[in-house]
């Protein structure tokens, strides 16, 4: 085994709590920039209002599919996904935290996960702000409703509208701050650092700091070790190696 990778295997030995931070790096695609380059950036923001939603539901629900749903129920979990799910079942990931909106890491088997900008498990109606929280309702080849009105479900966290959309933002990214913030080792994978001030500064200063990620990124200076490879490389020689 490489001796960068033989650290960081050392390294999750030794910690108690260990968190994955991962960012599009492990999704197929990243489908907010896919839906911008489809749509242009103004529209994308206009689509997720509930005036849009109202009027176009299947038009809404295509653009969903092309951008996300079809990355998350066609083509699935990658290894990396599958790999930190098994390296939970083992007790050696704690949780995990995403930038990513695809529910990848559930679908892969990762139980403790923290979506810090939303995701399609989590959903509200336009009309009576009924909650489903069932990434699945996506998955049936027509746009979801609401079981007790029949209106169109929206994902919360793309909720532009409504006052929902902050509080659900906040209480996410609250729950991924306390989840850096008991770690001992936070390994982060495929990420450029979105958003990372708002969890990394709940970090403790005697946490380990691992980026994984084949590209230097902002990280690189603040990591206590960098290895620029492939993820599925890097865990399949820890699980395996
Ligand atoms: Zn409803």
């Amino acid at each position: 085994m490489k001796s960068e990778y033989l650290l960081l295997k050392e390294y999750m030995d030794q910690s108690d709590k260990t968190i994955a931070v991962t960012g599009a790096g492990i999704s197929y695609l990243y489908g907010m920039r896919r839906l911008k380059q489809t749509v242009g950036t103004i529209n994308a923001r206009h689509i997720f209002s509930p005036a849009y939603v109202r009027k176009s539901p299947e038009k809404f629900y295509e653009l969903m599919k092309s951008a996300f749903l079809d990355a998350t129920f066609v083509k699935g979990p990658s290894a990396v996904h599958k790999q930190l799910a098994q390296l939970e079942k083992q007790g050696k990931i704690y949780g995990i935290v995403t930038q990513n909106l695809d529910c990848l890491h559930t679908i892969a088997g990762s139980e403790n996960v923290v979506e810090f900008q939303g995701s399609f498990r989590d959903n509200i109606c336009i009309d009576c702000n009924s909650h489903c929280y069932d990434y699945r309702v996506w998955n049936e080849g027509h746009m979801p409703r609401c079981e007790k009105c029949g209106a169109p479900l929206i994902p919360t966290s793309f909720y532009m509208d409504s006052k929902t959309h902050s509080d659900v933002s906040t209480e996410n990214m609250n729950r991924a701050a306390n989840m850096i913030s008991e770690a001992d080792l936070v390994i982060i994978i495929g990420t450029t650092g979105f958003r990372s001030n708002e969890y990394l500064s709940k970090m403790r200063s005697e946490t380990k700091l691992v980026q994984v990620n084949p590209s230097v990124t902002e990280f690189d200076r603040i990591a206590d070790l960098n290895i620029h490879a492939d993820a599925a490389e890097v865990f399949d020689a820890i699980l395996n190696g």
